[in-house]
């Protein structure tokens, strides 16, 4: 037998109504916020996640999927759904046509992860992305994009935002990062000594234990902000206090990609533990010109669905119920089930959910099936039924039971 590769799971056909109700509300949330789906391709060119996400990340340092085509092309499956979405705006010239350019996508990431629950090699994002825009009213609707998602899931969460500056403030805090760093080098991972050298704004956001605890007496990149930028984050706090959402500021909040200028933030489930976190997000205002556009500012945010999904289940969130057919057609013997099969087409061409026995099972054994799968109506026809051109319907709800001529059948249902 062949094993699903490690890191990967199935959606059953027994769950998919969960992921469908997520992605839905996701899309219906979108909605109102006017952004319109962008789809690009799984996988891109390699070039472009190392411009992109950057090559102090865990995603370009480890995580990658990559590998060499048939044409001797590096490709990578995308790690992250932002890169594919700017390169799509600068390749087909979104910059210089309306502005904002406001848009969301719902798409697999791989990364090449150790997996554990919540952290997967394949796993799902829906992310929102807004071009054009400078201002911190822009931050703080992406902001309320994924808030109105998360509380319309019924999930409780934290917000917690940080500004990481522009690079000016960046230079300066990065220079303060070292001078607090370097007495604890020895004590430092083997990653962070890399990063200390070349991003050391990236410590910040390391996940070994004994650089954790460094880190809590770190400076605080707040504290080396520049003038506009402090006033930038002072009117983003503004524009959440007037929408109503409550945010901490955590300045230990750096996010793993390279590309953000100041607002970042996360959402993280209150609920449970580890890989809590189900939201990351910031401004890139950087992104664009580097894969060759305008300097072209730009928001953006992703969840991530599986993570939703194991908070939902853990707490408890309400998940409508799949729909259950309205009429399950029991068949007799093969003449009866014939007419099953003819009843049951002519229902469906008219949008009714209908069932019908497809494991030649007795009339008893179909009732069972039909209790089983939910059906509202058991419409069953036996030989008499067959010979007075009806079937003898019964409401699985009340038990009772009427005579429907196959005649009128298609009006009965349409009624239900
Ligand atoms: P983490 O710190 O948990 O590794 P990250 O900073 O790498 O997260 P982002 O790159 O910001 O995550 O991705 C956005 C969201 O995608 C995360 O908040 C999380 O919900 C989800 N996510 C990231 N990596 C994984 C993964 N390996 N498996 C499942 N979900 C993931
Ligand atoms: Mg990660």
């Amino acid at each position: 037998m062949i094993n699903i590769p490690k890191g990967t799971k199935d959606v059953l056909p027994v769950d998919s109504y969960k992921w469908q109700y997520v992605e839905s509300t996701a899309r219906e949330t979108a909605k109102l916020f006017n952004l319109k789906e962008i789809r690009t391709p799984v996988f891109e060119h390699t070039e472009l996640f190392l411009r992109s996400v950057g090559d102090t990340t865990d995603i370009v340092t480890k995580e990658m999927y990559t590998f060499k085509d048939k044409g001797d092309r590096s490709i990578t499956l995308k790690p992250e759904g932002t890169a594919g979405a700017v390169r799509s705006f600068v390749e087909n010239g979104m910059g210089s046509g309306v502005l904002p350019a406001k848009m969301y996508y719902i798409t697999p990431a791989f990364r090449y992860e150790r997996p554990q629950a919540g952290r997967l090699r394949e796993f799902h994002q829906f992310g929102v992305e807004i071009f054009g825009a400078s201002g911190a009213q822009t931050d703080a609707e992406a902001i309320l994009v994924a808030d109105s998602l998360l509380k319309n899931l019924g999930l409780n969460v934290q917000l917690y935002i940080n500004s990481i500056g522009c690079p000016t403030c960046r230079a300066a805090f990065n220079k303060g990062l070292k001078e607090f760093f370097a007495p604890h080098l020895d004590e430092l991972c083997y990653d962070c000594k890399t990063r200390y050298e070349k991003n050391p704004l990236r410590l910040l956001d390391c996940k070994e234990e004994a650089c954790k605890k460094i880190n809590v007496s770190a400076p605080s990149i707040l504290e080396y902000l520049c003038d506009d930028c402090a006033a930038h984050f002072e009117a983003l706090k503004g524009y959440l206090a007037s929408a109503g959402v409550a945010y901490e500021i955590n300045p230990r909040i750096v996010r793993g990609l390279d590309y953000y200028t100041r607002t970042v933030f996360e959402f993280v489930s209150t609920s449970i533990g580890a890989q809590g976190t189900v939201c990351g997000g910031g401004r890139y205002d950087g992104l664009i010109e580097e894969l060759g556009g305008n300097k072209v500012p730009a928001v953006g945010f992703a969840v991530g669905i599986e993570r939703l999904l194991m908070v939902m289940e853990q707490t408890g969130a309400e998940i409508p119920a799949p729909s259950v057919p309205t009429v399950y057609l029991a068949g007799m013997d093969a003449e009866c089930r014939k007419k099953a099969f003819e009843m049951a087409t002519i229902l469906r061409k008219n949008g009714i959910f209908a069932e019908i026995d497809h494991m030649e099972r007795s009339v008893k054994a179909q009732f069972k099936y039909a209790d089983k799968i939910g059906a509202k109506y058991v419409a069953v026809i036996g030989g008499n039924e067959l010979a007075e051109g009806k079937a003898n319907v019964k409401c699985m709800a009340t038990g009772e039971s009427e005579a429907v001529a196959f005649a009128d059948m298609l009006a009965f249902f349409q009624n239900q």
